[in-house]
Formats: structure tokens, sequence, C-alpha cells
């Protein structure tokens, strides 16, 4: 139990102003170091104070008994304990008593005490101050004045009051058939009154359903409800309009007797700022969403362009009658596999090969049956020759290169002796109902070390010119020994 005694300092320690005032009179009476006689100050107290006052005296067994209760004091506690021993307390408050009771009368001075209202309901903590006196008969008798310090309400109001949630208590009334009529409000702080929209209104005695306004939604109400009839706590987020403006409360439900007690929160600006990021994170996802699209659109467009120019670069690159290559991209190429054999000392030949009398098939058969033709013989080329390490290109008419990489002038001329096989095994197609059988003079020389591409090409052309000259249909070979001068 909470207690405090004191014998100094009373008059600053003390509560109420009746406590100095009375002290004073004690203490004119003290003066000249006697006990104070009980006569001459009860006539001087009682008058004035009597209804804050009680008057014990020892009883036996070291108790005490009350030969005055002032009514007061019967209002505040709500018993009259006249005649009564102060052992008939409860335990703790008794024992506090007697024990100050004590220490007055064996000090012969004033005592200040502060101790917890075990017993009654409304007062929380009692203030006493203790007046030892000696009555004429010889009785030792204590004058005291007590008073509530604090109210239980108080304690309780202070609390609500400070909350920084609305806080209201509703009572349940049911009609006949046990049905809620209405949720009368018995309890709501003022930031309940606050956050329900009625500032510095009161709430108490009205209908919560009418005043409260999150309470007229029927969802919630029914939560509460709910909450009610299974004496089960529950906990929402609602919200309402006031002003123009949305305001989110959290609402903590609790049973109370055939009632609720509802806390309220405020959680609009956290609800707004949720809101806000919620947002602001849908949009970063559209925005995403959006550039990936884009990025998307753009890859597909920049895989478009480059086919785009992968096929430019082929058409640049091939004949357009054969698909084989140009003469322009044969030249760029083989220049450039030159310089990779210079570098590792591969060796290379070139064959050039054209179709004998040419001119008599246009003449015979028409163009359009010379370029069937060309084209059926450059089918066999890459038939016969085409790999990773040979160029194939048309050098214009019926005039062919092929450069056969890692091939000595033997290994060339017997690739050349295939080309020419070939033609004598089978007719070039020209349409479905004719075929021409076409003979070809081939060119052949094998790149010296150090030998330019035109070097090379120069000694295949006179090596064909010479195949040409002994009567067509042949090779003919450029021997190696001509060769270094025409690097
Ligand atoms: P040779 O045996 O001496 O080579 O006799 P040739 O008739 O083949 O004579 P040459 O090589 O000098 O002439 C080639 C002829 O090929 C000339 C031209 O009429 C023909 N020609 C050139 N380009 C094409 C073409 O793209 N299509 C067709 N159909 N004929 C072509
Ligand atoms: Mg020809
Ligand atoms: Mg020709």
């Amino acid at each position: 139990m909470y207690y405090e005694v004191h014998s100094e300092n009373i008059a600053a320690r003390s509560h109420a102003p009746e406590v100095a005032e009375i002290l004073d009179r004690f203490v004119l009476h003290r003066r000249g170091g006697s006990p104070v006689a009980y006569e001459a100050l009860a006539a001087e107290l009682l008058p004035t104070f009597g209804e804050d006052l009680m008057v014990l005296e020892p009883a036996v067994d070291g108790d005490y008994r009350w030969v005055h209760f002032g009514r007061e004091i019967i209002r505040y506690s709500g018993a009259n304990r006249l005649g009564e021993c102060v052992s008939g307390m409860r335990p703790q408050v008794a024992r506090f008593t007697i024990d100050c009771l004590d220490q007055a009368l064996a000090e012969g001075e004033a005592l200040y005490t502060v101790h917890r209202s075990n017993g009654t309901v409304r007062v929380a903590l009692w203030e006493r101050l203790l007046l030892p006196t000696l009555a004429a008969d010889g009785r030792r008798l204590v004058i005291a004045f007590s008073r509530p310090l604090q109210f239980r309400e108080d304690l309780l109001n202070a609390v609500l009051e400070t909350s920084p949630c609305g806080i209201v208590a509703l009572r349940a009334i049911r009609d006949a058939a046990g049905a809620i009529e209405q949720a009368v409000i018995v309890t709501a702080n003022s930031r309940a009154a606050a956050l329900s929209g009625n500032p510095g209104m009161t709430l108490l005695d009205t209908d919560g359903r009418e005043s409260l306004p999150f309470l007229s939604d029927p969802l919630v109400w029914q939560r509460c409800r709910r909450a009610i009839d299974l004496q089960r706590s529950d906990l929402l987020e609602t919200s309402f309009t006031r002003d123009g403006r949305a305001i989110w409360l959290r609402v903590a439900i609790a049973p109370l007797g055939d009632g609720l007690l509802l806390t309220l929160t405020d959680i609009t600006d956290l609800t707004v700022a949720n809101h806000t990021l919620q947002m602001r994170a849908a949009t970063l996802a559209l925005e995403i969403g959006r550039e990936r699209a884009t990025r998307r659109a753009l890859s597909e467009e920049i895989d478009l362009r480059e086919e785009r120019e992968r096929e430019l670069r082929r058409l640049a690159e091939t004949d357009p009658l054969t698909a084989l290559l140009n003469r322009r991209s044969f030249t760029e190429k083989a220049n450039a596999a030159i310089a990779a054999c210079e570098a590792s000392e591969t060796e290379m030949a070139l064959v050039i090969v054209d179709l004998d009398h040419f001119k008599q098939v246009n003449d015979t058969y028409g163009h359009p049956a010379g370029d069937a033709v060309i084209r059926a013989f450059a089918d066999l080329l890459l038939g016969q020759l085409r790999n990773e390490r040979n160029l194939i290109g048309r050098f214009g008419g019926e005039e062919f290169g092929i450069l056969l990489q890692g091939a000595d002038l033997a290994a060339a001329a017997a690739s050349a002796r295939q080309i020419q096989d070939a033609l004598l095994a089978r007719a070039m197609p020209v349409s479905e109902t004719l075929a021409l059988r076409v003979t070809a003079s081939l060119g052949v020389a094998a790149r010296q070390p150090g030998e330019s591409l035109a070097s090379l090409t120069a000694r295949a052309d006179q090596a064909l010119y010479r195949a040409k000259n002994e009567g067509r249909n042949r090779l003919g070979l450029a021997p190696p020994a001509t060769v270094a001068a025409a690097a």
C-alpha cells in the first residue's frame, strides 16, 4: 500500500488549505512544551472543521476507537465508523492508521500522512493531519483532519483527457426481444469528440450511431455488434468524409459489459502517405512497363535494320544471276584471304574458268537460255567446290574465279579437272525440255610467297588464254618459275 508519513514541512506538503490553518492552532496550543489540552483544541476546531475531523481514543489491545466521525468523511468513505475500532478497517489501512496514531501520541507532535484508499470506490488517496492531545480526565485523544487528496475519477479523467486516442464507452440499450435499439455513449474523452467531428461537444448520452460518423457505416456497426455478442475484441480501419476531407480511423473494439469500449486512432496521415506511395509505385510500374515496351520495340527495330543491312550487304556482294560472289567482293575477300595465308604461310591457288564458244549458245538458243546455262554452271561449281576455305565468284559473262586456300598447283589442277569431268558427265539444264552440253577452258595458278592477287590472276589468265589457244576444253597450268617477277 502506498503511504507517506511526515512530521516536518507539513504546511508545504499538504493539499487542503485547512491543514496549515489547523496546524497553526495546534502549534499555538503546544507552546510551552506541555501536551495540548483536548478540550481547548476541540472547542476551537470542531465548530469550524468538524465535518472533516475525526477523534480517536486508544482502546484495548493497542486498538483505537472513533469518538467523533465528521460528515464529509462519511460522505466520501460511504460509512460512518463512529464507535467502531480502527482494526475493523481493511488490514493494511488499519495497521498504517494505528502505527501513525501511536507515533503521534508517542512524540506528542503533529503528523501529516498520505495513504492509498483501499476500501472506498471514488477516492484514490487520503491526506490526514494527526494531532495528539490530552483530555482533562487523563485520556489521550487524537484529533485528525481527514480529506480525500485525489479522486479516482480525477485520475481516470486525467488519463482519458491526456490520451492521444479517442476513447468512447457505449452501452447497449435493448428492446424486449433483446435487439440493440440504441448504443448510448456513457463515457467519451474530448479527443473522441474531435475525431468524430464534434470538437468541444459532449457526446455523453447520445446514440453512438448518430454522433459517431463511422458507426453509421453498417459494416462497422455489424463488427461492433459481433464484438458485443461474442464478447470478443476486434480491430478495423474505416474512413468517413468531414468538410470534404477523408478521415481515416483505426478503431479498436473491446467488449465492455453489455456494451463496447472503442479506442480511436487518427491514421489519416499514415493512410494518405500509404496511398501516395502505392500510387507512385503503380505509376512507376506503368513507366517501367512503357519503357520495356519501348525498348522491345526499339530492339525489334534494330534487329530489323540489322537484318536489312545484312541483306543489302549480301546483295551488294553477290552476283544477282548466280548468287556467287561478284567480282568486287571476290577481290576484297581474296585479298583478305591472301593476307591471312601470307601470315600463316598457307598455300593457295586460283582457277579461272571460261565457258567455250558461249556466244554460240546465245546465238543459237537465245540470251535467256545462255543465262540458264550460266546459272546451272554456277550451281555445278558450288556443288563441287563450296566449303569454308574456298571463294567462288563470277568475274563477268561466263567467266568464273575459284580461290582454293590450302591448295598447291597439283591440288588446284585436280579440282579444275573435277569441274571439267562434271561438265563432260552432264548437260546444263535450260528448260524442262532442253539441256545443253558445254565445255570450259581453265587456267590454274598456284600462289608464290609474297605474290599479289593481281599477279596471281594475271598468271591464271595467261594459263587460260593458252588453254583456249590450244583448242579449248582443257586446263592451262601456270608455270611456277615465271612468277617471282610478276609478284
Ligand atoms: P571463247 O571460247 O573464246 O570464250 O568463245 P566465246 O564465245 O565464249 O567468246 P567470249 O568469251 O569472248 O564471249 C563471251 C560471250 O558471252 C559474249 C556474250 O555474248 C556472252 N555473254 C556475256 N555475258 C553474258 C550473260 O550474262 N548472259 C548471256 N546469256 N550471255 C553472256
Ligand atoms: Mg567464253
Ligand atoms: Mg569469256
